[in-house]
This record gives C-alpha cells, sequence and structure tokens, in this order.
C-alpha cells in the first residue's frame, strides 16, 4: 500500500531498527504508536508522523497502536478522538484495536510516581508558578534548588495523597522529579511530573484532580505498552534524556525514542495552536475548510489518501529541517488524480456560442473518452446541439498575436463535436458579448477534420439546454507568502492572509452525465484542472464542486529549471 523507499536508500530511521533487529534488540521486535493530543484535528504534519509510525510497523511485520495522549483535560474532547480515528483510516491505516489512551494509564502513572518519591527521586513543591520560573534558570545560568526539594519520603508519600484526594487548590503544589538544577537541558532541572487541576476529563470524570505531565506519560506510555521505537518529531529530542531517566530510574522496558524533523510547507502553516486562530476568528469556515492544511481540509479539496501517501514517500524522512514547496504535495495529487478521475466538460465562465446552420431541434449524442490515460474507464456519451456554452476566455473578438482560440473568422474544433468557424457576435446595450455565431463543418463529425485540414485550438463545451448549473470554488493559497511565519515588525501571519484564496463562481455549467454526482467524486473538468464534488453542500439539484487543483504543474517546472534535481 504506502510506496517503498527503493532499494539502498534507507532512510536513518530504517538503518536504525535494521540494526536493531540484528542484533536482536526487543527480541527482533517493531512495535510503534502515533500519539495524537485529541485537543484539535489532524494536519499534513500529522500525515507525516502517521505514514512513518504506521508505514513502518506495516513494512517491518510489525504493530502500531494509536494512542490518544489525553493527559490535558483542558482543551481535549470525544469529538476530537472521533475524528482523529476517521482521518487515520481515511489515509489508509488501521491499529486493529489497539486504540489506547494515556488517561487508561493514570492509575499505573500514581503508582510509578509514588515509586519514584519513595526512592527519594520525587518531591512536593509548594513553589508557585512564577517563582518556579525564577527558581529554573536560563540558558546560561544553572537553577536554584527548591527550598522544599529535602522533604522527607514520608512528607512527600503524604502530601501526593493528598493532592490526589482533592485537598489542595489548584497551582498551589506540584510533583517534581528529583533530578538536576544544574544540568545544561533545562528540562532536567527538576520537572514538574504532576500538578493539580480541579478538571474533569472527558474519559475519567471526577476522579482525579491531579494529572500527569506529557513528559512523564509518555515514556511510561511507551513501556506499558512495550512499544520498540517510539518515533516523534524532533522539538522532542531535548526531552529524550528525560525519557530515558524515568524509564532507568523505574527499571522497567525501555523503548526507544528517535527524532525525526517535522514538515514544513510552504504558504501555509502546519501548528494546531496557529490553525486554531483561523478557525475561531473565521478566516476560513471551518477545520474542514478547503483551504486548510488539514486532512479533513484537503480530504474536503480533493486530495486523495494515496497522493499524501506517495508525497510523504518522496519526501523521505530526514533528521534536518526542510520547507517543503506545497507544489509537490499538488504535483502528486495531479499524479494520482491523472489516473483515476473521469473526465468531464464543465464551463466556469459561459458564453453562448450558437450553429447558425445547425438544425433548431437536432441533438446528437456524441462518444466522448472517460480517461485517455486508462482506456478501461471506458465512453459516454454528451449530448450536442444547436446552442452551447463555451467559456468566455476562450473568445476574443480581436485577438492579440499568441492566441490561437476562437475569433472572428476563425475555426476551432469542439471536443469530440464539429470544427466551427466564428462569423458574427452579438452585443448587448454595454457592448458586451453576449453570443457568438458560428457555423459548423458537418464533415468533421467527432473533432476529426479530413485530412491536412488543421485548426489551432480545441474547446470544451456542454450544450446550453442539456447542461445542469452548478457552483464552482475555486482555491489558491492561503496566504500570500512562502514563509507566513516570517512577519515584519508589529505584524502575526495573519497579516499575510491571501484575501483571493477563494473565488466563487455561481454561474456555471456542466455536461449533464454530472446529474447524479456525489460528494467526495473526483472529475478533471476538461482544460480546466481537478475538481471534487463539496461533500458539505452538493446535494442532488444543487451541484457543488472545490477544485483540487489546476492542470498547470508548476512542481514538473520547477524540477526542469533546477536540471532534474530531486526533490528531497
Ligand atoms: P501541533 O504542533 O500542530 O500543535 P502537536 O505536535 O502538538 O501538533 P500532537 O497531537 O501532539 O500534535 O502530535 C501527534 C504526533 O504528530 C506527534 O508525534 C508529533 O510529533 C507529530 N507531529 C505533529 N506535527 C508534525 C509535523 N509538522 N511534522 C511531523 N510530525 C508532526
Ligand atoms: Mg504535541
Amino acid at each position: 500500500m504506502s510506496e517503498k523507499p527503493e532499494a539502498g536508500s534507507k532512510d536513518f530511521i530504517r538503518e536504525i531498527i535494521d540494526e536493531d533487529i540484528r542484533i536482536n534488540r526487543y527480541g527482533g521486535r517493531v512495535h510503534t504508536r502515533f500519539p495524537p493530543e485529541p485537543n484539535g484535528y489532524l494536519h499534513i504534519g500529522h500525515a507525516k508522523a502517521i505514514c512513518i509510525d504506521f508505514g513502518i510497523a506495516e513494512e517491518y511485520g510489525g504493530l502500531c497502536n494509536l494512542r490518544f495522549d489525553d493527559t490535558n483535560p483542558c482543551k481535549e474532547g470525544p469529538e476530537y478522538v472521533e475524528a482523529i480515528k476517521e482521518d487515520v483510516r481515511w489515509l489508509g491505516y488501521d491499529w486493529d484495536g489497539r486504540e489506547f489512551y494515556a488517561s487508561d494509564y493514570f492509575e499505573k502513572l500514581y503508582e510509578y510516581a509514588v515509586e519514584l518519591i519513595k526512592m527519594g527521586k520525587a518531591y512536593v513543591c509548594d513553589l508557585s508558578p512564577e517563582q518556579m520560573r525564577e527558581y529554573r534558570g536560563t540558558l546560561t545560568e544553572p537553577g536554584k534548588e527548591s527550598p522544599y526539594r529535602n522533604r522527607s519520603v514520608e512528607e512527600n508519600v503524604d502530601l501526593f495523597r493528598r493532592m490526589r484526594a482533592g485537598e489542595f487548590p489548584d497551582g498551589s503544589r506540584t510533583l517534581r522529579a528529583k533530578i538536576d538544577m544544574a544540568s545544561p537541558n533545562i528540562n532536567m532541572r527538576d520537572p514538574v511530573i504532576y500538578r493539580i487541576l480541579h478538571v474533569r476529563h472527558h474519559r475519567t470524570g471526577d476522579k482525579w484532580c491531579i494529572y500527569p505531565m506529557y513528559d512523564f506519560t509518555h515514556c511510561l506510555s511507551d513501556s506499558i505498552e512495550g512499544i520498540t521505537h517510539s518515533l516523534c518529531s524532533i522539538e522532542f529530542e531535548d526531552h529524550r534524556p528525560l525519557y530515558d531517566w524515568f524509564l532507568d530510574q523505574l527499571g522497567v522496558h525501555h523503548p526507544r525514542q528517535i527524532e525525526f524533523a517535522r514538515l514544513n510547507m510552504t504558504y501555509t502553516v502546519l501548528s494546531k495552536r496557529l490553525l486554531i486562530q483561523l478557525v475561531e476568528e473565521r478566516y476560513v469556515d471551518g477545520w474542514d475548510d478547503p483551504r486548510m492544511p488539514t486532512l479533513r481540509g484537503m480530504r474536503r479539496r480533493g486530495f486523495t489518501p494515496q497522493a499524501i501517501r506517495n508525497f510523504m514517500a518522496r519526501i523521505g524522512v530526514a533528521k534536518a529541517e526542510s520547507v517543503v514547496d506545497y507544489a509537490l504535495l499538488e504535483h502528486c495529487v495531479r499524479e494520482h488524480l491523472n489516473k483515476v478521475a473521469p473526465r468531464v466538460m464543465a464551463v466556469l465562465r459561459p458564453l453562448k456560442l450558437v450553429i447558425d446552420n445547425y438544425p433548431d431541434d437536432k441533438v446528437e449524442m456524441l462518444d466522448a473518452i472517460n480517461n485517455p490515460e486508462d482506456p478501461s474507464m471506458g465512453k459516454r456519451k454528451v449530448p450536442f446541439s444547436k446552442v452551447l456554452y463555451i467559456e468566455q476566455d476562450d473568445f476574443m473578438e480581436n485577438p492579440p498575436k499568441k492566441f490561437y482560440r476562437l475569433a472572428p473568422g476563425r475555426e476551432v474544433r469542439l471536443r469530440y463535436g464539429y470544427f466551427v468557424r466564428c462569423t458574427d457576435v452579438v452585443k448587448d446595450e454595454n457592448g458586451k458579448i453576449v453570443e457568438v455565431h458560428c457555423t459548423y463543418d458537418p464533415e468533421t463529425r467527432g473533432g476529426d477534420a479530413p485530412y491536412g485540414r488543421k485548426v489551432k485550438a480545441t474547446l470544451h463545451w456542454v450544450s446550453a439546454s442539456h447542461a445542469l448549473p452548478a457552483e464552482v470554488r475555486l482555491y489558491d493559497h492561503l496566504f500570500t507568502k512562502p514563509n507566513p511565519l516570517d512577519v515584519e515588525e508589529g505584524k502575526t501571519f495573519k497579516d499575510y492572509i491571501n484575501p483571493n484564496s477563494r473565488e466563487i463562481l455561481t454561474d456555471c455549467m456542466v455536461e449533464p452525465s454530472l446529474a447524479n454526482a456525489k460528494g467526495g467524486e473526483h472529475y478533471q473538468f476538461e482544460r480546466l484542472g481537478y475538481f471534487c464534488v463539496d461533500s458539505v453542500d452538493s446535494k442532488p439539484g444543487r451541484l457543488v464542486f472545490n477544485r483540487t487543483v489546476t492542470l498547470r504543474d508548476t512542481w514538473a517546472k520547477i524540477k526542469k529549471k533546477i536540471g532534474g534535481a530531486t526533490e528531497k
């Protein structure tokens, strides 16, 4: 299913795993996990982690768990859990029922914390959050030890039990690991492992009023589940010593954490914290707005899971940060849709074309090929008649030199139809062209000309009396700048939102074969691009399409310019 890297080009994670298998570390097992926090919807950055976690497990005949890292009840909820599951499945991965929650381990984690206290490795601290910040030190200065650091084991056990029992208000006390306030790694300066939070949890209800912190929870959850390789993005590199410290102190199964570079892409932002602002401040219509880099946004836009997986296989896995050109993702989408999307004709900005010498009531059903790339997709019939619509763009009364489409006196081919020659135009009182008149040549049926006769353009069209009205939404990048986080003074990333990121065309006309088009279906509108039936707003009788991508492959162009160098 997922693309395998080419032979001999294994990434550093697969090399590490190969070696672990060779030396029989973990008994040759490979067991990964994907650990989302259910506090938002998944974006294309998460898809990279999913493809790595599930993809590697699949390749090595191992397992991958889906584990919700639900330790912060303030921002988490079951609606996110369901959405995340749906998105992972959509990407094409399955956790075979191994759906776990960090909150399932709260009791066990509490016991581990008590064990640390008893070993003299953790203490209850009464410093306020502000004081704690002061005591922590900086990158250049060591921290100071908390005055509560040397409490007796008995006092710590008792206070921690009373923290759990709800005797103290939020923020009044914490449980901290006793490591080293002078460590050059700030994460090792007696990090907090439990905080008091009188907040209801979506799964454990009111059972707990203390919650474990990420660093403590994550390594132990990995350990409890028997994970072998804990793959995560690079920001956790500085947390690895702490990951290892907890597991070493407690002497439990010790998975290996390996970090890889986060996915960054041009013209978008990939951080829940930023995406949530776009949604809440209504810059977009919601998490599934087709301009969003969320998986539900991309799905609605018409990106396919196969295309996203191919994209991930092409960008590969490395440790060094990089920014991937959005055009490469679009290239992968185009590449996949080119194979699977049937082609149809649709006119976005209609202009009436009347064929004066075509019989008034005649209708011909012409053969049209569904996908020249794949003959097995067959043919369909398209109605042709005296009055058609073509694109306004395809006609010019006074064409400049390089315009080869329809103009007065000029002949063009109508796709699958006939050659037509423009004889006249009709204008309204403002001088706007409202009708183009033509004559057709019956000898050119099917678009084939008698030998030797050439035209320079082939236009798409629909038959006016048969076409169906449709709304089409065109999209462009959400931001005007390749890196919207590179902001001028006094500005934020939101100052670079592209005001023209969406254009809604309400007067489009599509061929009648689309009458029963269903939400989520993909089509190529000939000469215009790939489009997807909108899964929210499109209904029988009201067709709505999203433009997924245009046909112009800017990635192929870039590649040509740089001499076919690889995209990595
Ligand atoms: P965000 O930074 O968008 O808020 P997050 O890292 O807080 O996301 P989590 O739900 O904690 O979101 O992430 C789940 C997994 O996805 C983590 O293992 C994280 O490393 C990975 N991940 C998140 N963003 C990216 C990204 N841009 N590229 C690769 N992996 C990512
Ligand atoms: Mg995170």
